[in-house]
């Protein structure tokens, strides 16, 4: 196979290609094999490894390890710190996420084509690319059986109230609902970017590179002209071999929190690098039950509730096993201990909100970068809300307590609590957040007052640099936003490849 794992290179790397990308998440994978069916020369770099399913235990602890960055550690720095997990193998954090998809909603692109002047992501443009990209990832709403009793006794609740919900579309084949998506499936059935669009790739010609940490982009004034990249060994040192690669179109897609560091480490200046970051801020809503849940049986991210989601509020199924769960379960001591023996009675749902607030990525010395954030007062009263409404769904279907996350007031006994909860003031720094779609730090805009990468993916002002992942998205995309990473990637590509 066209392969090269960076820690059994043996000698300094040199290669001449049509198109570099860098980065093998939602982005880069989708951008390389597009790339390299339209028939260019293409080298796909990663900076973690390439693992076999076999591999992947659905053990937490282990897991984390050998597919998250920093063991899944990595947060923004503002009131609160959020928690904000990133893949680091081939696939990306498609490789541990919960195989959610969704395309953008159309009265988001109608903004973007509004707003940015990106008449190419007018709805019917990219309805033919949803479509494609969905086909090839096996893109089916959860069948009955694999829903689970957490998402059951969830959507009990949601009727109840009358709330719009549904089972979600995720791109599975012959999903065994197992329910460790977030620690790298276990049996091949979901179809991250490692087993899909990466092979896909390289069944095209492309050669895919892992262990390379790209360190720097090679330029000369503003034309780019590839990349250098650091060679690691296992443990992801250094192993002081290096990548040289020669392209005429460089495509970084390193994610939204690396790309822009990688694009200033390499010199490229645009006003606007790094700002816009959104996140999704979201809270894990978790509820007791007098009988036992077991919410641990099937797809742990089965169900939605989209009632509320043109308000910025998005509620969807997320359990967890214990260790997980655990920092979100209220109390110490022996409170906490009671309440864990009980797990089995849990159910937990997540409450996430499109911000209108920002924060942004910057860089701080030896090119890593720090992602700035604070929740606004608008969004912690969104965040309220959003949480206010799961607890009345877990109210409205039996629970007898619900835990809220925010720290001022941990549990809620009844359904009067839950609706009192979202009428009052809870600041910033009392929520446990968490979030998992940064997005935004690169936006794509036709004006380059307004973004820095144009329409195609092009950085403005720059000739053969290309953004192709999160970091481009102009906006939030109100729900989880891997399919139209893909679908945005599709495009830039194909873009590409036509230009020659
Ligand atoms: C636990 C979890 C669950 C999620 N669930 C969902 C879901 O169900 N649905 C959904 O839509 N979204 C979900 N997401 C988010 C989704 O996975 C991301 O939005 C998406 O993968 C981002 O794509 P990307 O291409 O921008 O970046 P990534 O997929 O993160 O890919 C970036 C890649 O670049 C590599 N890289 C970074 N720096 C370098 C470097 N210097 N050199 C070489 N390589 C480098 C990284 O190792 C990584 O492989 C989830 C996220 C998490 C953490
Ligand atoms: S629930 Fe399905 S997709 Fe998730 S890890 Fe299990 S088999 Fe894989």
């Amino acid at each position: 196979m066209n392969h090269l794992d960076g820690a059994a290179a043996t000698s300094d790397v040199r290669r001449a290609v049509d198109v570099v990308v860098i980065g093998t998440g939602a982005g880069g994978a989708v951008a390389a094999a597009t790339l390299a069916e339209a028939g260019a020369r293409v080298l796909l770099l990663e900076e973690g490894a390439y693992h076999r399913t076999e591999e992947f235990s659905g053990h937490p602890p282990e897991m984390l390890t050998l597919l998250y960055r920093n063991r899944g550690l990595t947060a923004t720095l503002g009131t609160p710190v959020i928690g904000v997990p990133l893949g680091c193998a081939v696939g990306g954090t498609t490789t541990v996420n919960s195989g959610t998809c969704y395309p953008a909603p159309d009265y988001v692109l109608e903004r973007w084509v509004r707003d940015e002047g990106l008449g190419d992501l007018a709805p019917p443009l990219m309805a033919p690319r949803f479509a494609e990209v969905s086909r090839r990832i096996g893109v089916t709403p959860v069948p009955e059986e694999l829903l689970g009793p957490n998402a059951r006794l969830f959507r009990k609740g949601a009727e109840a109230l009358g709330f719009a919900g549904a089972p979600i579309p995720r791109n599975v084949k012959g999903c065994k609902g197992t329910g460790v998506c977030a620690f790298g499936c276990p049996t091949g059935a979901k179809q991250s970017m490692n087993l899909s669009y990466v092979p896909a790739a390289l069944a095209a010609g492309a050669e895919l590179v892992t262990r390379a940490r790209a360190r720097r982009l090679l330029s000369d004034g503003n034309r780019i002209w590839g990349v250098e990249a650091s060679l690691l060994d296992a443990k992801g040192q250094p192993t002081g071999r290096t990548l040289r690669a020669l392209a005429r179109a460089t495509v970084v897609a390193v994610g939204a929190f690396y790309t822009p560091a990688l694009l200033r480490t390499s010199g490229v200046r645009h006003p606007l690098l790094g700002r816009n970051l959104r996140i999704h801020p979201a809270a894990r809503v978790g509820a007791m039950f007098a009988e036992p849940v077991k919410g641990w049986i099937g797809v742990p991210q089965s169900y939605h509730v989209s009632q509320f989601e043109r308000e910025g509020i998005f509620i969807q199924g997320i359990f967890a096993p214990p260790g997980v769960e655990a920092p979100s379960i209220p109390g110490i001591g022996r409170e906490h201990r009671e309440r864990m023996r009980r797990f089995s009675h849990l159910g937990s749902f997540g409450a996430l909100i499109s911000e209108s607030g920002s924060g942004r990525v910057v860089t701080v010395p030896g090119g890593q970068p720090l992602a700035l954030y604070s929740l606004s007062p608008p969004d912690c009263r969104r965040l309220a809300r959003a949480i206010s409404l799961t607890a009345q769904v877990w109210f409205a279907a039996g629970a007898t307590e619900v835990f809220t996350s925010v720290r001022s007031r941990p549990v809620l006994r009844s359904m009067a609590e839950a609706r009192d909860f979202g009428d009052r003031a809870v600041g910033a720094k009392y929520f446990d957040a968490m979030a998992f779609h940064p997005m935004g730090t690169a936006r794509m805009s036709a004006d380059p007052a307004r973004g820095v990468v144009d329409g195609s993916g092009r950085v403005h002002g720059y000739e053969g640099l290309y953004v192709a992942d999160a970091a481009v998205l102009p906006s939030s995309t109100r729900r989880n936003p891997q399919l139209t990473i893909m679908a945005v990637a599709t495009k830039i590509a194909a873009d590409l490849a036509a230009s020659g």
